[in-house]
């Protein structure tokens, strides 16, 4: 189950890690005529708390927490804000997991080893992946974000088409305050609500916040016993499997099946051996009964990872590949792992929004259903781009670069 609405996640500034692609190209978007509020916004606080009571949360709460409340210019022009270019996968991951992180990472794994380990005996989820979580969601606790979450969810519940997703997380915040689990004035996090050391959205923290430290509170900006069995809690509900890693990196064959490299793409790790899948260090697969699938970020030049279900759980958490991979890694790392070893290859910049449009209508005009040209990279563009490859005798890796756009113009 995905409790963390994929809408409330696009171009959410992630910790220290996102704050340096604060300034990388932001431009704002056209807000539509329909999405423009109808109501006054005193009305829809109005409405909006009547909403609330009658779900038990007492009026004391609501009056207190909607006082002196106004709309944010800044959170509606973050929600309208399209990045013009996404990262490579490597500019993420270079980002996300440097030295640094690595080694306050071991520190603070081995600060908290013995609760750790409580935790892990607890739900299951070993100790490095919830220091991961931390360390990249909020920088181990040092970046919690800067805006008034009951002011930012009130402004997007206000202005926008998905206002029954943000509205839930508003009620979801007022009952974390009405509960005493959070104080108003504790309610600091991102634009789009997320909150806390783990940065949960407001459902996700009613849902499946533990009071680990027994205070009575579940209290995920103070208490680190909370947040570790917090993160647990969460990551066992949606379906960790306790035992598994989360995949590794690994060595394909020049001649792989390239269209096999898919999320969607399951088979057991005899079957990858067969493949010519192995270990990054040249060694063959474990022999365990488990499926994985084969990802490639960065097409068939980049580098590859074989990932298990586990993976799968974490992109539940954020439905990014790098975001799941560089859980894993710097899990590993943690644990004492060393660097990812795959290929860097030379692609030049991310491709624009408008160059992955003009490949989308090129695809099409070729009879290659890419779907409505939108600038965005999805299934349908990746089944495109893979039948047009296949049909020019290129390895099928889905993967964008601007030289097929320039074959697709000309040949
Ligand atoms: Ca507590």
């Amino acid at each position: 189950m995905d409790v963390r609405p994929a809408i409330a996640r696009r171009g959410v500034l992630r910790g220290a890690a996102a704050l340096a692609a604060a300034g990388a190209g932001l431009l704002p978007g056209l807000r539509t005529a329909e999405a423009q509020p109808t109501e006054p916004f005193a009305v829809f606080l109005q409405r909006m708390s009547s909403r609330a009571m009658a779900e038990g949360i007492s009026s004391t709460t609501v009056q207190s927490a909607f006082a002196g409340l106004t709309p944010s210019e800044r959170v509606m022009e973050l929600e309208g804000a399209q990045p013009e270019f996404t990262r490579t996968f490597w500019q993420y991951m270079d980002n996300a997991v440097t030295d640094g992180r690595v080694a306050e990472g071991r520190a603070r794994y081995a600060q908290n080893r013995a609760l750790l380990d409580r935790v892990e005996a607890e739900y299951g989820v070993p100790g490095a992946y919830l220091v991961a979580f931390w360390g990249l969601e909020t920088n181990f606790g040092s970046y919690l974000g800067d805006f008034d979450v009951i002011q930012a969810l009130a402004t997007l519940t206000y202005n926008d088409r998905r206002a029954d997703l943000f509205g839930a997380e508003l009620i979801a915040a007022l009952h974390l305050i009405d509960n005493g689990w959070v104080r108003r004035d504790q309610l600091i996090g991102s634009w789009a609500g997320a909150i806390g050391n783990c940065q949960f959205l407001p459902t996700t923290y009613r849902r499946f916040a533990v009071d680990f430290d027994g205070d009575g509170r579940r209290d995920l900006y103070g208490s680190l016993p909370d947040v570790f069995a917090s993160a647990a809690n969460y990551l066992s509900s949606i379906g960790w499997e306790s035992g598994y890693i989360w995949g590794r990196e690994a060595l394909l064959p020049a001649a792989f099946p390239w269209e096999q490299a898919d999320l969607t793409v399951r088979k057991t790790l005899a079957e990858w051996q067969a493949l010519g899948v192995r270990q990054i260090d040249g060694s063959t697969l474990p022999v365990a009964p488990i499926e994985a699938s084969v990802v490639v970020p960065m097409g068939h030049r980049g580098p590859a990872f074989l990932v298990y279900d586990n993976f799968r759980v974490i992109m539940q958490w954020n439905r990014s590949v790098p975001y799941a991979v560089a859980v894993g890694h710097l899990a590993d790392r943690i644990e004492g792992g060393g660097p990812l070893r795959g290929a860097r290859p030379n692609l030049g910049d991310p491709l624009s929004r408008d160059e992955i449009e003009e490949m989308q209508r090129l695809l099409n005009a070729r009879g290659y259903n890419a779907g409505t040209p939108d600038g965005r990279i999805g299934p349908n563009t990746r089944s495109a781009l893979r039948g047009w490859q296949r049909s020019v005798g290129m390895p099928a890796d889905g993967y964008p670069t601007r030289d097929q756009i320039t074959r697709l113009r000309t040949g």
